[in-house]
């Protein structure tokens, strides 16, 4: 691999990854635009519709630096709200608090930066908080909602962060209780939106032209950085297949854990239920 990633120690993968998201943070959104053709707006609406925000919502977006899933939710909330007041605010709006975690603090500020060109204020619906999806700081059965689009792919270790969204432990019966939660509320919905493998005969061989070759070209054209988009294609390869993911997410302890492919696999919506 160009970025020598075969041979970098797990320890040392988070910092890799956050070099890479430090470089392509500027050219971010172009590059997003550019490698699936305007796709991943409508892959993004996709999941915002699988998770069906409603007013008082408390969600935590994961890996969502540039706020593109968090601005979507926060959309979807305002538009079912008025519907259903016909232009006045519920009171439970006023709760709707969605969180936006990332490792990398210059992904947050092109989020931040884009939240204030949208006109949200500061102290609006929206926070914005550095952190590991492997250690979240956030409270147990604090979440209605969670997702994470094209970041698990990132982590080091997906169990540890599918255990931050569900574990469930056991409470004692009488006192020295023991119990923990982890983020998600019982009924809290896990989405994540990835890219994936594409299993379609004659397509998938020109679906691996364009990743091998088209990308990394791509990436140095525009962001001036070919090794973070031959990473990023080399990732994909690693991640496990849809099966093997739902089975992970399934081991965490979610239930009704189902995938949808779009685009024959090039990416893959896997969803989970906290019961
Ligand atoms: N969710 C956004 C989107 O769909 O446009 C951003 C996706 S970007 C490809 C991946 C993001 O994952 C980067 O912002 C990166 O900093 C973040 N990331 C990588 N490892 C992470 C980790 N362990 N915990 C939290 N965020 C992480």
């Amino acid at each position: 691999s160009s970025l020598g990633y075969k041979q970098v120690p797990e320890e040392q993968k988070s910092k890799l990854v956050g070099n890479v998201f430090s470089s392509v943070a500027s050219s971010y959104d172009l590059m997003n635009d550019l490698m699936s053709v305007g796709l991943h707006r409508l892959w993004k609406d996709r999941l915002i519709s699988k998770l069906n925000p409603f007013p008082g919502m408390k969600h935590l977006d994961v890996a969502g630096g540039t706020g593109d899933v968090a601005f979507r939710v926060l959309e979807r909330i305002n538009s079912v709200s008025h519907r259903a007041m016909q232009g006045t605010l519920p009171d439970t709006e006023e709760d709707t608090q969605i969180y936006v975690c990332d490792i990398n603090p210059n992904m947050l500020n092109v989020g931040k930066k884009r939240a204030s060109e949208r006109g949200y204020k500061e102290d609006s619906f929206l926070s914005w908080i550095q952190g590991d999806a492997e250690a979240l700081s956030f409270e147990d059965g604090s979440m209605d909602g969670y997702t994470i689009a094209f970041g698990i792919r990132n982590v080091t270790h997906i169990e540890k962060a599918l255990s931050e969204a569900y574990r469930f432990c056991q409470i004692l019966l009488v006192s020295h209780g023991f119990a923990c939660f982890r983020v998600l509320k019982r009924g809290g919905r896990f989405l994540c939106l990835e890219l994936s493998h594409m299993d379609v005969p004659l397509f998938k061989e020109i679906y691996d032209v364009y990743s091998f070759s088209v990308i990394p070209a791509m990436g140095e054209l525009v962001a001036g950085d070919r090794q973070s988009y031959q990473y990023l294609v080399e990732s994909v390869r690693r991640f496990p297949n849809q099966e093997k993911f739902a089975q992970m997410i399934q081991e965490a302890g979610f239930e009704r854990v189902e995938y949808e492919n779009l685009v024959g696999g090039v990416v893959a919506i896997h969803s989970g239920l906290k019961l």
